[in-house]
């Protein structure tokens, strides 16, 4: 009975922590840094910034993070590229939701 609620307490506190995990990281386009945030639900680091993420793991030169300010650019500016790597129809849907929605706009969490 005691081991078991010291492990449902580790449990909890290792879910508490992950609120507040997060790393640094830089854009690959613009050398910015920024902050990038773990997601509990999908037990993994924020996949809006990775550039594989949307493009099912098609490489873009070297590209792998961009910052939000970069992923507009991405489908304001590279048009071509992002029709041609950015296939998958719910990928697209949750893009210009997020885009629609001035997700991309809003600031990453900066460090400098
Ligand atoms: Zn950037």
């Amino acid at each position: 009975m005691e081991l078991m609620s010291w492990w449902i307490f580790k449990f909890q506190f290792k879910i508490y922590l992950y609120q507040f995990m997060k790393r640094v990281v830089k854009c690959d386009k613009c050398a910015k840094q920024f902050i990038q945030k773990w997601v509990i639900p999908q037990k993994n680091w924020s996949q809006i910034n990775q550039v594989a993420y949307w493009t099912d793991g098609k490489k873009w030169k070297t590209y792998r993070l961009f910052c939000r300010n970069c992923l507009k650019w991405w489908f304001e500016c590279e048009r071509e590229t992002f029709d041609k790597l950015v296939t998958d129809e719910a990928k697209r849907r949750t893009y210009f939701s997020y885009r629609g929605h001035g997700a991309l706009d809003k600031p990453d969490y900066l460090i400098s």
